[in-house]
């Protein structure tokens, strides 16, 4: 399998354990050609990028981009989805150091409001029919209202009606990430999702510079689910 890119990397700068260079050496060493550094959007309780950081970034991705002529390399945010209305943290003052925009909810995600507060504790707690009609909401509004590349992980930490958020990606041109850390998309939600055909991407979600490009979980789930290899954008087999 030729990985083309995997767009989903943490660093120091959120919560991952490595610095950008050591994700870019390792992207190099697997022979993948694009590496997406993607760190945690800045409304996350405990792991959002600090906004001071994001030129800081932007210049170092620059200049390893000078270094590493074999590969490219990318500066993008796994950005939070913050309530019902679809808001991500993304703003004016650095939207344009970045080169693409994912978005996935996530617990630690400051809540924008108490509703927004309390379909946490629905998603942790009670897992209520109202708390997914809640997160599809919030994803499927934060596709229309902004221009995002990649739902990281849907359904993760809270359950979604994958099949409306399925078509709405197709509308508005959104790849769905079947993610290599948390196993979703899953198995159950491809089978439910592969008539629409949507555009697919694996995520590595590496936490540690040695998992860049580890997409075996996602290929398991791949290879179960039997869809359409050709729809998974970033990989050839
Ligand atoms: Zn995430
Ligand atoms: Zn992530």
């Amino acid at each position: 399998m030729q990985i083309l890119a995997d767009y989903h990397t943490h660093t120091i700068y959120s919560h991952g354990k490595g610095t950008i260079e050591d994700n870019v050496k390792v992207a190099i060493s697997k022979g993948i050609k694009t590496i997406g550094i993607s760190d945690h959007g800045y409304k996350h309780m405990a792991y959002g990028v600090k906004i001071k950081d994001i030129a800081k970034m932007r210049e170092e991705i620059d200049k390893l981009n000078e270094k590493y002529k074999e590969i490219n390399i990318l500066l993008g945010m796994e950005c939070n989805i913050l309530d019902e209305k679809g808001n991500i943290d993304l703003n004016d003052k650095f939207s344009s150091y970045l080169d693409y925009i994912m978005a996935g909810y996530h617990f630690g995600s400051t809540p924008r409001s108490i509703r927004s507060l309390i379909n946490h504790c629905d998603n942790y707690i009670a897992k209520s029919e109202r708390a997914k009609e809640h997160n599809t909401n919030a994803i499927i509004n934060a596709m229309k209202n902004n221009d995002i590349f990649i739902i990281t992980h849907p359904g993760d930490k809270g359950d979604v009606y994958i099949e409306d958020i399925a078509k709405v990606a197709k509308n508005t041109d959104t790849r769905l990430e079947i993610n290599s850390s948390h196993g979703f998309l899953n198995v159950k939600q491809i089978k439910e999702i592969k008539h629409i055909g949507n555009k697919f991407i694996i995520g590595s979600d590496a936490h540690i510079p040695q998992n860049v490009g580890n997409f075996k979980l996602a290929m398991n789930i791949i290879n179960e689910s039997k869809i359409d290899v050709t729809l998974i954008e970033n990989i050839i087999l």
